[in-house]
């Protein structure tokens, strides 16, 4: 018999030997856990029970990430674009800041009217107050990779996460505009057929396409 906790809600799980290597759901949490291999074992990595999927471990391994097998660590944690995905949106904003800026000089310089500063002063305050609004909200939300599963950070001040296990995951769809493509951003929506099929969704994120192949690589497929 083999005897060990689940490593997110800390229930004792008891499996037959032969369950070694293999990839175990905790019937308390649904959380996926790799069943360790008892010590003396003549089961290795290398030699598992055809039924396991080492296929899984080598994929990651292989393309250079952590492996699927062992304790959970981060592969990757990505903030959402500031620029990026707003580009046009973002450098006229930087313009019409900047213009007015100028206008604000420009007044008492020329002694034109102060009506001017009517003018200016609301379209300054404005277009730095967008900026720093995208500002708070890239920072509000961010996506990390483990080896086990992806969780959803959100929250400036206030935190709060929400989590798929990476074998529960049914479908990874990507949302992009056509802009949004060129610009290589795009929204990741990550849907799981585990105890509630949560949906994880997370917009402004750079390079979608390969959030995903990384996600993949820890996925039964
Ligand atoms: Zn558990």
């Amino acid at each position: 018999m083999i005897k060990f906790n689940c490593d997110r809600c800390d229930m004792e799980i008891e499996l037959d030997d032969e369950f070694a290597g293999t990839k175990h759901e905790c019937l308390n949490c649904g959380d996926i856990n790799r069943v360790p291999i008892p010590e003396g074992s003549d089961a290795t990595l290398e030699d598992p029970d055809p039924a396991v999927d080492s296929k899984n471990v080598d994929r990651a391994a292989k393309a250079g990430f952590p492996p699927d097998f062992g304790p959970e660590t981060r592969v990757i944690k990505v903030r959402r674009c500031w620029f990026r995905s707003r580009a046009i949106r973002f450098s006229l904003l930087v313009l019409i800041g900047l213009t007015s800026l100028i206008g604000l000089i420009w007044v008492p310089v020329t002694d034109k009217s102060v009506w001017w500063y009517a003018l200016f002063a609301p379209l300054l305050l404005a277009s730095v107050g967008i900026l720093a609004w995208w500002w708070v909200d890239r920072l509000s939300a961010s996506l990390e990779i483990t080896t086990k599963r992806t969780i959803m950070h959100r929250g400036f001040f206030s935190k709060s996460s929400s989590e798929v296990v990476h074998d529960n995951i049914r479908n990874i769809q990507i949302d992009q505009t056509f802009l949004q493509r060129v610009m290589r951003v795009g929204r990741i929506g990550i849907s799981s057929s585990g105890q509630d099929g949560i949906e994880l969704q997370v917009n402004h994120l750079k390079n979608p396409d390969y959030l995903r192949e990384v996600i993949d690589l820890y996925r039964p497929l």
